[in-house]
């Protein structure tokens, strides 16, 4: 594979083209590397990555107190742990150099944000303060010394971020400069600071230290920088001895998603493309890359020299190389559900991952083969269920699986209905590998009783039974023409064309779209217009999204409050494009035979509606496991039959039952 030969940044001799982008991880306390941080990275170059990023690391005050900070000389002995411990995983590594600008979160710290212009960011709502041109002066410094840190803390390159929205480019960007100084004003003054900051950074480290820049190949932004300008900022930056581009799409604030589930894989690769043929050194592909086939073309077509994937190797860090070896259905999918990294980021919170419990907790969970082999039941094939079975089977168990429908998965296959949420499939397909790899005994339409569980003599059983959906208590909720979510997801009832939804939490938002979607282009193509925004797309848009049916959604609060912030604005935005009626702050009176009555402040009302879809959350088939609590030796509840969850919990909760085992 393409994806396998060695390639050159600079001086530096890459194993293979695959690249782990930096990532904050909020894994670190007041910007010093931690030992979670080292083991995770020790980890991924175990998994053979040709070369691993770091970061964002900070250059000044402007960092997370998660993040790496290599703002300073004391920073550079953890730095130099973890360069080498990535050295000795066997990947080469660099660190980013990161400064906010406006999106700098530091006010929580009581740090004023600085940017080019005092003009407030979406992202925080903060408004900066203008940066002085003396400033501006020593924040190019900053990022000299903190290159020159990186070089000595044993680091093989260093990356500069000028993407996503960050200092860098909000200098570029005519958006966010507004000066009239040497830095702003025409294209070539807002090129000046990024331009002074890779001269500078290539004069601290020699001539033959690798330096690679992150760049936005399009802002995304109306009004903003496209590719044209894009291509002429990277011709400069080459002149200045930058020796590779890692091309991202657009910033933070764009309304073109770039990172959610929706966005077709590889959809940002003709950014990367662009800019190649533009410049002579070498550009690595990003976003939405997730599977060694993808990266294999996009290498082959000519699209990019090297490929980027992070969510990936945050999933399964053994990637690499189970791709160089040819075990590809043994790689655990990202699925881009952003709910265990992104969203953490935004949040504030640690990174960890859906399907891979293990992320960021490396040295915590390391599977030890079971001293005995037990036979152990699963009941349940969801997805706490499908995961318990395949850790206890990686120790060494006997499992056997018992699942009542005659399909595993579970909600995962119901949550891969909605237009734009395929992926979760590809965890259901890796999962029913794992288990056919791994022995596990799966029995389909078995139902688990307390009597045939004992009956079966098992040492251990894990209860994963699932949830069932809630019917409130709403008059005329018995009607014939109200339905449940999950019936209508999984295909057993059909919907009328005015319908009703019931809920506005995230199984009410997605049958909401998938309803409103009917009759409609699918999402990939939905996508690529909503990409091209241009004016003369709109009338397609429209039609691309205007669907057969009347849909209204009724919230009792706000809407999609459980959905994580990376992808509540793209569900949000799609449902408005999608035509769907949106009512929060409303309670349902009574269901009738022609509509539904619902009361909205001191007001009551009706919508019509041939079909009422509820989607009023579940409720956990927790019968089981008390039954068995007194009968079985070992016994585990996990996922919904505690109570209803998120999958991410659901999964995890499996893995320890099946680590402990
Ligand atoms: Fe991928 Fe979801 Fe894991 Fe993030 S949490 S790495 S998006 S699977």
């Amino acid at each position: 594979m393409l994806l396998f030969s060695p390639v050159k940044v600079g001086s530096l001799q890459l194993k293979n083209r695959l690249v782990m982008p930096a990532m904050h991880l909020g894994y670190c306390r007041d910007g010093e590397v931690s030992t979670r941080l080292v083991d995770f990275y020790a980890r991924r170059a175990e998994g053979g990555a040709g070369l691993i990023i770091v970061g964002g690391c900070a250059v000044d005050e402007h960092g997370y107190p998660s993040m790496i900070s290599a703002a300073g000389d004391r920073y550079i002995p953890g730095l130099a742990r973890l360069a080498a411990a990535i050295k000795e995983g066997g990947s080469a590594s660099a660190a980013q150099l990161f400064q906010p600008g406006r999106y700098s979160y530091a006010y929580l710290e009581g740090i004023e944000p600085v940017a080019p212009s005092a003009l407030a960011s979406r992202l925080t709502g903060r408004r900066p303060r203008e940066l002085t041109t003396g400033e501006i002066h020593r924040l190019i410094d900053a990022f000299a010394r903190a290159a020159f840190r990186v070089k000595q803390a044993g680091f093989d390159a260093v990356e500069v971020i000028a993407s996503a929205g960050y200092l860098i480019s909000q200098f570029l960007s005519p958006l966010t400069n507004q000066r009239q100084d040497e830095f702003g004003g025409d294209p070539a003054r807002r090129m000046h600071f990024g331009l002074s900051v890779a001269r500078r950074v290539r004069e601290a480290v020699g001539a033959e230290f690798p330096v690679i820049f992150r760049i936005s190949g399009h802002e995304f932004m109306s009004g903003g920088n496209t590719t044209e300008e894009i291509i002429l900022f990277c011709r400069q930056l080459e002149d200045c001895g930058v020796d590779m581009f890692n091309v991202t799409g657009g910033w933070h604030e764009t309304p073109v998603p770039q990172i959610t589930m929706d966005v077709p894989r590889g959809a940002f690769v003709y950014l990367a493309r662009q800019i190649r043929q533009a410049v002579s050194v070498p550009v690595t592909a990003c976003n939405r890359i997730n599977h060694p086939a993808l990266a294999e073309k996009i290498l082959s077509d000519g699209s990019a020299d090297l490929v980027g994937m992070a969510r990936a190797l945050i999933a399964d860090p053994d990637l690499p190389e189970k791709a160089r070896t040819g075990k590809w259905e043994e790689i655990r999918p990202c699925i881009g559900c952003n709910q265990g990294c992104l969203d953490a980021v935004f949040g504030r919170r640690d990174v960890c991952c859906l399907v891979n419990p293990r992320a960021g907790r490396e040295s915590a969970h390391r599977l030890q083969p079971a001293l005995r082999a037990k036979r152990v039941l699963v009941v349940g094939g969801g997805p706490a269920g499908m995961e318990a079975a395949r850790v206890a089977a990686v120790r060494g168990h006997r499992v056997t699986l018992w699942e009542k429908s005659g399909r595993l998965g579970g909600q995962l296959n119901l949550a891969a209905v909605p237009p734009g949420r395929g992926e979760f499939k590809t965890l259901v397909g890796y999962l029913c590998g794992q288990l056919d790899r791994l022995g596990v005994e799966v029995c389909l339409n078995r139902e688990a009783t307390a009597e045939n569980v004992t009956a079966g003599g098992f040492d251990a059983v894990v209860v994963a039974a699932g949830a069932q959906p809630a019917v409130p208590q709403i008059p005329g909720v018995h009607r014939p023409h109200v339905v449940q979510a999950h019936d209508l997801l999984a295909g057993r009832v059909t919907a009328g064309r005015r319908v009703v939804v019931a809920g506005g939490g995230a199984v009410g938002c997605e049958t909401a779209l998938f309803l409103a979607s009917r009759g409609t282009l699918d999402a990939a193509a939905f996508y690529f217009l909503a990409v091209n925004r241009a004016e003369q797309m709109e009338k397609l848009l429209a039609l691309a999204t205007c669907g057969a049916g009347e849909v209204t959604l009724l919230a009792r609060s706000a809407v999609g409050k459980d959905i994580g912030q990376s992808t509540r604005w793209v569900i949000m935005q799609s449902l408005h494009r999608f035509g769907v009626r949106v009512i929060s702050e409303a309670g349902i009176v009574s269901i009738d035979e022609d509509g539904v009555l619902y009361r909205k402040g001191e007001r009551e009302k009706k919508v019509p509606a041939d079909t009422v879809v509820l989607a009023a959350g579940s409720l956990a088939n927790s019968m089981l496991g008390e039954e068995l609590k007194e009968k079985v030796r070992e016994i585990y509840v996990v996922g919904d039959a505690i109570a209803p969850r998120h999958a991410m919990e659901a999964i995890a909760e499996g893995f320890c039952a099946g680590e402990v085992l």
